[in-house]
C-alpha cells in the first residue's frame, strides 16, 4: 500500500515529466512540493536559475482548485502565462494593462476553476473587487513571488507588498509558498514576520551560482572597458548593463550602438511604451545589449543573458547579487563584471548622508554599502565573501573569480595612510572650505594648481610628500580608506574628513594593508571568448551546424507566435537535440525540457529540421 505523500510524489514526479518534459527534480523541489501539495506554508530561498517556479506550479497542477500567484512583474505576466501554455497548462492573468473584456474572460474562467493558474500583481490583490472575485473561486494555493518585496530594509521594496499579511486571516485554510533569490537571514525573519508566515517550513539552497564568474576591476575609462569586455569575451551576447543615472543609460547606449553593439536603453524617464517595447526586444531578439538602470530586470526569466557588467557600484551586497544572478540562468558559462572607482565610494557616502529618512536609515544603508565596498577591495575569493554574506560558510576558494585568477598583490599602506590623513586633518582646520580627494592627491604629488596657490597649500608641510605614488594609486589609498571607514566624506561636496579610527593609523596603533592597483586595466583579467562562443565550442562541428538550423527554426517559430525563442525550446534543450540527433517522436521525447505538449506541437517538425540536414 502507498502513503498518501508517495502518492502525491509520483503525482508530482508524473506532472514533472509529463508536463515539463524533465526526468527528475532540482534540490529541494520535491521537498517542497510535497509540503505545499500536503497544505503547508513554505518559505523558498534559491538562487535565480534554481527552479522557484515549479515549486508553485507542479502543486498547482497536483491540488485542486486554481493557483494564485502574487507577482510584482506586470509586464512579464504575458510571458509567463506563454510559457505555461506552451507546455499546456491554463493560465490568466489580471492586471492594470488589460481591456474589460480579456479581465472578464480570464475573470469567468477562474471562478469556473477552468484555470491553473491565475497571476494577480500585489496592488490588485488589495482591491475589493480582487478580494471578491477570489471568493467566488475555489484557491489551491497562493504564491508570493519576490517575496523580499515585502522587506522594507530592502533593495526593491513594494508597500502593496504589505497587505499581503491579510492572505492568512482571510484565507487560513489556503497553503501558502513565498518564494525570493535574495534574503539575509535578516531579511528571511522580515518576511516570515510581515507574510505572517510564522508556521512555515524554511527552505534554504546555497546561493552559490557556480557558473557566474564574478569580477570587479578599477574604474578607469568604464564604457571603454566595458568595450573591450564586450569584444574581447562576449561578442554577439545578450546581456544587461546597469548604470546609477538616466543620462549615464542614454550615453552609454549611444556609445555601445555607435562603436556597433546592438543596444537599447531602459530607465524611468522613458515612456511607459517605449521602455514595453524595448524589454520585449531585450526577451525575443538574440544577442541584444540592454542598457538600464536598475529599474530593469527583476523577474526576466531569459535564460541565456551571458553577462551583466555594472558601471556604478550597486548600493547592497543584495543588490549585487540579485543583479548580476540575471546572468547565466541555463546553467551555461557567464560573466558579473563591475567597475568600480574612487568617485563611487564619494558619492554614495554623499548620498546617503544627505538623504531623507532617520538617522536608523542612514545608518542601514551605510551598513549596506559597507559591505558592498568590502566585497569590492577584499583580496579573498569573490564567492566565498559574497556567500559569507548570505550565511553560507565553510566554502574553499572558487577558481573562478577574479580574485581566485589572479591574486591580488597587497602592499603596506600604513605610511601612505597617514601622509593623507594627515594632508586632511590640516585641511580640515580650514572649516568651511571644501576640498575634495583631487585636491588632497594634488596636495601629495606637490601639483601646483590654481586652487592650491588660491588656498596657500603649498605651505602645508604634507605638499609635495607623495611622489612615490602615482595619482590612480593614490586615488586607491582614498578610496580604500573611505572603505574600511578610516576617512570620511561630508556634505554635498565631498569634503574627506577625519573619523574615530583615523586616530588609531595616525597614531601607529593600526597597520593598514591595501590591493595594489593595476598599472593598466581593460576589461580585467579573463580574456578569451567566453559565453555563446564557448558554448558552441562544446559541440562537434556536425551538431554545431544542427544547432544553429535548429535556432533558426526557433526564431522563426517564436516569430509567428509572437513569444520569446526560449518560450519555444531553451538552448540547452537545442543542444541536446543537435547532440543526440534523435530519429523518432519516442526518441526525441527523452530529451530533457521536450514535455508531452512540445513534442505533439513542434515534434514533427524538429524531425523535418534533423532530416534535410542529413
Ligand atoms: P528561478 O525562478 O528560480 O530563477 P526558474 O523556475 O525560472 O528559476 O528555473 C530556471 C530554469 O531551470 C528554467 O529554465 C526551468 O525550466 C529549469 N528547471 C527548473 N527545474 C528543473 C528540473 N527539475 N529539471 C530541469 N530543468 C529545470
Ligand atoms: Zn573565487
Amino acid at each position: 500500500m502507498t502513503s498518501p505523500t508517495e502518492t502525491r510524489t509520483s503525482d508530482a514526479l508524473r506532472v514533472l515529466n509529463r508536463v515539463f518534459g524533465y526526468d527528475a527534480f532540482r534540490g529541494f523541489q520535491r521537498e517542497v512540493i510535497d509540503h505545499v501539495v500536503a497544505g503547508g506554508d513554505a518559505l523558498v530561498l534559491m538562487p535565480t536559475g534554481g527552479g522557484k517556479s515549479l515549486c508553485y506550479q507542479i502543486p498547482a497542477l497536483v491540488r485542486d482548485g486554481v493557483a494564485v500567484v502574487v507577482s510584482p512583474l506586470i509586464a512579464l505576466m504575458q510571458d509567463q502565462v506563454d510559457a505555461l501554455t506552451a507546455v499546456g497548462v491554463r493560465a490568466g492573468f489580471l492586471n492594470s494593462t488589460q481591456d474589460l473584456d480579456a479581465r472578464r474572460q480570464v475573470e469567468r474562467a477562474f471562478v469556473a476553476g477552468e484555470l491553473d493558474l491565475l497571476y494577480l500583481a500585489p496592488e490588485a490583490l488589495g482591491t475589493r473587487g480582487a478580494q471578491q472575485l477570489l471568493d467566488r473561486g475555489r484557491i489551491s494555493l497562493f504564491a508570493i513571488d519576490e517575496a523580499h518585496c515585502v522587506s522594507q530594509w530592502g533593495h526593491d521594496f513594494r508597500p502593496d507588498y504589505l497587505a499581503l499579511s491579510m492572505l492568512h486571516e482571510r484565507w487560513p485554510d489556503v497553503p501558502r509558498i513565498a518564494l525570493t533569490a535574495t534574503a539575509t537571514s535578516a531579511t528571511r525573519a522580515e518576511i516570515a514576520t510581515r507574510l505572517k508566515l510564522t508556521e512555515a517550513r524554511h527552505f534554504v539552497a546555497s546561493f552559490d551560482r557556480p557558473n557566474i564568474q564574478y569580477r570587479i576591476v578599477p574604474k578607469r575609462e568604464p564604457r571603454k572597458q566595458l568595450l573591450s569586455l564586450l569584444r574581447d569575451e562576449h561578442p554577439g551576447d545578450a546581456g544587461i548593463v546597469y548604470c546609477l543615472s538616466r543620462a549615464s543609460v542614454e550615453k552609454t547606449a549611444e556609445f555601445l550602438v555607435a562603436n556597433g553593439v546592438a543596444a537599447l536603453p531602459y530607465h524611468a524617464g522613458l515612456d511607459a511604451g517605449t521602455r514595453a517595447a524595448n524589454q520585449q526586444r531585450f526577451l525575443r531578439e538574440d544577442g541584444l545589449v540592454m542598457v538600464a538602470t536598475i529599474a530593469f530586470g527583476m523577474g526576466i526569466d531569459k535564460p541565456d543573458v551571458r553577462f551583466v557588467a555594472h558601471l556604478d557600484l550597486p548600493k547592497s551586497v543584495e543588490g549585487y547579487y540579485q543583479e548580476t544572478g540575471r546572468a547565466g540562468r541555463d546553467g551555461l558559462p557567464s560573466t558579473a563584471w563591475l567597475a568600480y572607482g574612487l568617485q563611487d565610494v564619494v558619492q554614495q557616502r554623499k548620498m546617503i548622508e544627505t538623504s531623507d529618512g532617520d538617522l536608523a536609515h542612514r545608518r542601514n544603508l551605510a551598513t549596506h554599502l559597507d559591505a558592498m565596498l568590502a566585497l569590492c577591495e577584499t583580496v579573498r575569493c569573490r564567492r566565498v565573501q559574497l556567500l559569507e554574506y548570505f550565511g553560507q560558510t565553510g566554502a574553499a576558494g572558487c577558481g573562478n573569480c577574479d580574485t581566485c585568477l589572479t591574486p591580488p598583490e597587497t602592499w603596506d599602506g600604513t605610511v601612505a595612510a597617514q601622509k593623507l590623513l594627515s594632508t586632511v586633518y590640516r585641511l580640515d582646520r580650514e572649516r568651511n572650505q571644501r576640498f575634495g580627494a583631487g585636491h588632497c592627491v594634488d596636495i601629495l604629488l606637490g601639483k601646483q594648481t590654481d586652487k592650491i596657490t588660491q588656498y596657500g597649500h603649498d605651505a602645508l608641510s604634507t605638499f609635495g610628500i607623495g611622489t612615490e605614488l602615482r595619482e590612480a594609486e593614490w586615488r586607491g589609498v582614498v578610496r580604500q580608506l573611505l572603505a574600511e571607514g578610516l576617512l570620511a566624506v561630508e556634505g554635498d561636496y565631498g569634503t574627506l574628513a577625519l573619523t574615530d579610527a583615523s586616530a588609531e593609523v595616525l597614531g601607529r596603533r593600526r597597520v593598514v594593508t591595501m590591493r595594489r592597483e593595476p598599472e593598466r586595466v581593460a576589461s580585467g583579467r579573463s580574456a578569451k571568448p567566453r559565453g555563446a562562443a564557448t558554448v558552441v565550442a562544446e559541440l562537434s562541428p556536425q551538431a554545431t551546424s544542427l544547432f544553429e538550423r535548429l535556432r533558426g527554426w526557433r526564431a522563426t517559430t517564436a516569430k509567428e507566435q509572437g513569444v520569446p525563442a526560449y518560450v519555444i525550446f531553451h538552448d540547452a534543450t537545442l543542444r541536446q537535440i543537435a547532440t543526440d540527433a534523435p530519429a523518432s517522436l519516442a526518441e526525441l521525447s527523452r530529451i530533457s525540457g521536450v514535455g508531452e505538449n512540445k513534442l505533439a506541437k513542434y515534434g514533427e517538425q524538429i524531425l523535418a529540421v534533423l532530416a534535410e540536414a542529413d
